[in-house]
């Protein structure tokens, strides 16, 4: 049985590109009749931001992203919050002690500074591992009375994993295949600190073993931990999960690794929904507030570093878990195009409902409080093609609801003179008597007018859309005299000639 997690940090609000892992971790579980777990990592308490948690599962369940099981939800391994299994971790880092897998270690930052100083100074890096250790103050160093003297008195401590000395590891990645590292790069990484918290490394392998994790899928900063984590399974003589570590977003340019800084630089929005930080009051833009539906930010994010092998581009999510694979998923960076999240929406437009929508742009608008929402419906039929948000909306249609506030300026000049004056006015009779009031019959009766004159389209064509619109775009101008009715048009074009 599939048991994937996802498992933020609540530092802050979730990036677009730990919704991409979420999403991917969710079209595997759900590819394989699997489970989809949310586990929240705050064990790091100098870096927690209230209100982070909720904005993640908020944010989740705006995706359609939900979770099978995590806080308050099927909670079968229960906590899934790291602060709330603190207990657990203490133990197990003893564990590793006891097997010879790690030590106690009482190093202060201040010597810590001084030996990389000194390293560097000799043009060397320094590495806490074999290499170093006996200089260091750790359990290898001192007798074990020494150490438990130490310990006894309360002295501050860390346990620290011992990276074996030459030893080739054979990492194997889901994307990136078969990895090997030599041992003798690796530090000897902090498990657990004296304050009672274990570090990210020793809670992460604990929780997926307890939780029965049969996949970890998560971004390709994690990838440098793998050794590690390989090494930890093995020391527990626990079964490893298997690894898949997605490629990095890129910036627009496609140069250097997509920040969380980069949507106020680059005027796009690069989390799922507003975020207000607690402490600055600062707001961050989301897609959700920019006017971006949910299942054109998930199509988007799919195709981050993901792609079916065909040439279909729409996918719904059925389709998506329907189509997933996780051997597909690129090993090279993603780039972030915030232009193709545009077509995207645009594309979705398109699928919505009228109805939806204009019961939407409806509550938007205050000038539509009075209009019947089947109107609204029919005028949305007519503009959505040339609409990405809903915002779009007013300005592509305003002219259906009211009487244009001003004519387009350059196109007024243009067009208005005395003969123009004359034709309009003679049209508006026309108009105004002409029966069976239909889109063709408007038509045929302008047309057939305009033949008997013998001038050009143009001369009343233009004209008649300026009085309409105030500008010379928009969709037909008989579709528009159909819905804004005959006095209505009459009206306008007398307020042109005025
Ligand atoms: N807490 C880590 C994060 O914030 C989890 C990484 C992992 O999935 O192992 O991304």
């Amino acid at each position: 049985h599939v048991r994937v997690r996802f498992a933020p940090s609540p530092t802050g609000p979730l990036h677009i590109g730990g919704v991409r892992t979420a999403l991917f971790n969710y079209l595997f579980a759900k590819k394989h009749n699997g489970t989809f777990i949310l586990r929240i990592e705050d064990t790091d308490q100098n870096r927690y931001v209230e209100g982070a948690e909720q904005y993640i599962i908020d944010a989740l369940n705006w995706c359609h992203i939900p979770y099978d099981e995590g806080p308050g939800k099927n909670e079968k391994f229960a906590p899934y919050r790291q602060s709330e299994r603190k207990h657990l971790y203490k133990d197990y880092a003893e564990q590793l002690v006891a097997s010879g897998n790690a030590y106690y270690a009482f190093d202060t930052a201040e010597s810590l500074e001084h030996h990389r100083k000194d390293h560097e100074s000799k043009g060397k890096t320094f590495i806490y591992n074999w290499h170093n250790r006996k200089l260091l103050l750790n359990s290898i160093s001192l007798s074990a009375e020494e150490t438990q003297k130490k310990l006894d008195t309360g002295e501050d401590f860390v346990i620290r994993f011992k990276s074996p000395k030459d030893q080739t590891l054979h990492l194997t990645d889901m994307v990136r295949g078969d990895i090997s590292i030599d041992t003798n790069i690796l530090d000897d990484k902090v498990l657990f600190k004296s304050d009672g918290m274990p570090t990210y490394h020793l809670a992460n392998i604990v929780d997926d073993h307890l939780m029965d994790i049969t996949h970890v899928i998560r971004g390709e900063e994690w990838l440098p931990s793998l050794a590690l984590h390989y090494q930890l399974y093995d020391a527990f003589g626990w079964d490893r999960p298997q690894f898949a570590h997605l490629p990095l977003l890129l910036k627009p340019t496609g140069k250097g690794k997509l920040s969380k800084r980069d949507g106020d630089k680059l005027g796009f929005p690069v989390f799922p929904l507003e975020w207000k930080d607690p402490q600055t009051s600062d707001v961050s833009r989301g897609y959700k507030e920019d006017g971006y539906f949910n299942d054109a930010l998930v199509n988007f994010l799919a195709f981050l570093g993901w792609n079916p092998g065909t040439e279909q581009e729409l996918f719904s999510m059925d389709e998506l878990i329907e189509a997933f694979e996780l051997e597909r998923v690129h090993k090279s960076g993603a780039r972030f195009d915030p232009d193709k999240i545009k077509w995207f929406n645009h594309q979705y437009m398109q699928m919505q409902h009228n109805d939806e929508l204009a019961e939407a742009f409806k509550n938007s608008q205050p000038q539509l409080e009075t209009i019947d929402v089947n109107y609204i419906a029919l005028v949305i039929a007519m503009i959505k093609e040339r609409a990405i948000f809903i915002s779009d909306f007013w300005d592509l249609s305003s002219f259906f609801f009211e009487v244009p506030k001003s004519y387009d300026e350059k196109a007024f000049a243009k067009i208005m003179n005395d003969e123009t004056r004359e034709l309009m006015n003679e049209l508006a009779q026309i108009i105004s008597h002409s029966s069976d009031f239909t889109v063709d019959n408007i038509q045929s009766d302008v047309k057939t007018w305009i033949d008997t004159k013998g001038i050009g389209f143009g001369k009343v064509m233009q004209p008649l859309r300026l009085a309409l619109v105030g500008a010379m775009q928009g969709p037909d101008v008989f579709e528009i005299i159909f819905m804004i009715g005959k006095a209505e048009t009459v009206q306008r074009i007398d307020n042109l000639v005025q």
